[in-house]
């Protein structure tokens, strides 16, 4: 593995008519267009709720007005219901290395965990334990305890991310059935190499359950090449289908024959509508739906992953991580006197699409900006959080960002104590 840089070349940090020039010759500038972006306002919390597209609307009316208020129970034939979870997942598929029948879209991503996690468990009937990481998200941590503590005969077992990717074999034993993990780290931004992993789980007799929430739809994916056994991931950050969109779930074909979901419903079904008394499940993963599925939400989930579908994954990379670079490189020179530490690794095969600064006062600082119009996220306790999702920014808005925290801190504009009130939401 290389040796993170110590820090980016501050003579690469172009001007602010070079970043204009950039975006102008971008291949991606026109899909900012595609997005219903409020004007003026610099939006880095697409890893929290991604960008409403600006085709959702009107699909959203469409399926109102001209699907359940003319249809009604007639649009699930005639307006393509029945089929739109399925057409979801193939388009879903196709942005994570996976084949159509490989994928489903259902439910939440903490509820496909959980369906995952009981099947792995039961592919592995002589293993005891789910690994993970001590700083994954909390609520993969919370179905992986909930999990052991209802079977009563497993346990997790969390290790630190270090040793994790010091050597991944390390932290696995003959115990293990299962080791789950967020491909990129929501604190952090940090980014396993997933083939290494799989590979040394694979190797170890465990199965792996990757979590893509904040990789889909902003770093390449490749479940195939990484020999993925099981994923899960969002649908309302980088896939930008909408607040609470339906999430989905991959399962490898190599075990769709004896995979078992825990909760079977009639969706997953082998023929939902022909009403038997026994479960028989449906083929591949979708026996991985449950019950019917939120149609209002599937059609919000369908424009924003029509959209990503059809943009160049590498380009997307190459802006995400020349957008990342930017930032870094214009806050570098003063993070340290403000307080600051970067979390994000510098090294770019362990970045995913955002920056992460901690810094003791990180509340009032993500306040501040907001204000100024530069929308980011505080993770608490002590993170300032903030997400570039390079379907829709552009180089310019990395360099206003930069600007504004700098001019912030510079000023102490933060301290105003209406910036420390808490509100629900982080
Ligand atoms: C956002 C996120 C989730 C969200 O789970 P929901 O069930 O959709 O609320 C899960 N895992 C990770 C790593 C996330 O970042």
């Amino acid at each position: 593995m290389s040796k993170p840089q110590a820090s980016i070349d501050p003579s690469i940090v172009p001007s602010r008519e070079a970043c204009a020039a950039l975006d102008a010759a971008d291949p991606l500038a026109s899909v900012r267009e595609a997005f219903a972006l409020p004007p003026g306002l610099i939006y880095l919390d697409g890893n929290s709720l991604g960008a409403m597209p600006a085709a959702t609307p009107a699909r959203l009316q469409q399926a109102l007005q001209d699907g359940w208020g003319r249809q009604l129970v007639g649009a699930w034939n005639g307006a393509g219901w029945i089929g739109l979870a399925p057409r979801v997942a193939a388009a879903i598929a196709g942005l994570i290395g996976a084949q159509p029948d490989e994928v489903a879209v259902a439910d939440s991503t903490s509820v496909n965990l959980f369906k995952l996690l009981a099947i792995a468990l039961r592919l592995r009937p002589q293993r005891r334990s789910i690994v993970t990481e001590s700083g994954n998200f909390p609520t993969d941590l919370y179905v992986a305890q909930n999990l052991t503590g209802w079977t009563g005969t497993h346990r997790l077992r969390t290790v630190e991310r270090a040793q994790l990717v010091e050597d991944p074999a390390s932290v696995l034993d003959d115990d293990t059935a299962v080791l789950t993990l967020s491909h990129v780290d929501y604190r952090s931004g940090a980014m396993h190499d997933m083939a290494r992993i799989t590979a040394a789980a694979h190797a170890r007799g465990a199965l792996v359950v990757w979590d893509l929430a904040h990789s889909t739809g902003a770093v390449p994916v490749d479940l195939a090449a990484a020999n993925a056994d099981f994923a899960v991931g969002c649908g309302y950050k980088y896939l930008n289908g909408g607040p609470g969109a339906p999430a989905y779930a991959y399962m490898a074909r190599r075990w769709h024959a004896e995979a078992r979901s825990p909760l079977a419903g009639w969706f997953g079904h082998h023929e939902p509508f022909a009403f038997r008394p026994d479960y028989t499940p449906a083929a591949g993963a979708t026996q991985l739906q449950c019950g019917t599925p939120p149609i209002l939400s599937l059609v919000a989930l369908a424009a924003g992953v029509d959209l990503m579908a059809g943009l160049d994954a590498a380009a997307l990379r190459r802006k995400s991580l020349a957008l990342t670079d930017l930032f870094i490189a214009r806050c570098q020179p003063w993070l340290a006197e403000h307080g600051f530490e970067l979390l994000t690794p510098l090294a770019h095969e362990q970045r995913g699409s955002q920056v992460s600064l901690r810094h003791a006062r990180a509340w009032p600082i993500c306040q501040a900006l907001i204000e100024l119009g530069v929308i980011g996220d505080f993770r608490a306790p002590d993170i300032l959080r903030l997400g570039f999702a390079p379907a829709y920014l552009r180089h310019v808005d990395a360099w206003d960002a930069a600007e504004r925290l700098h001019q912030i801190m510079r000023d102490g504009f933060w301290q105003d104590a209406r910036f420390e009130t808490r509100r629900q939401v982080t």
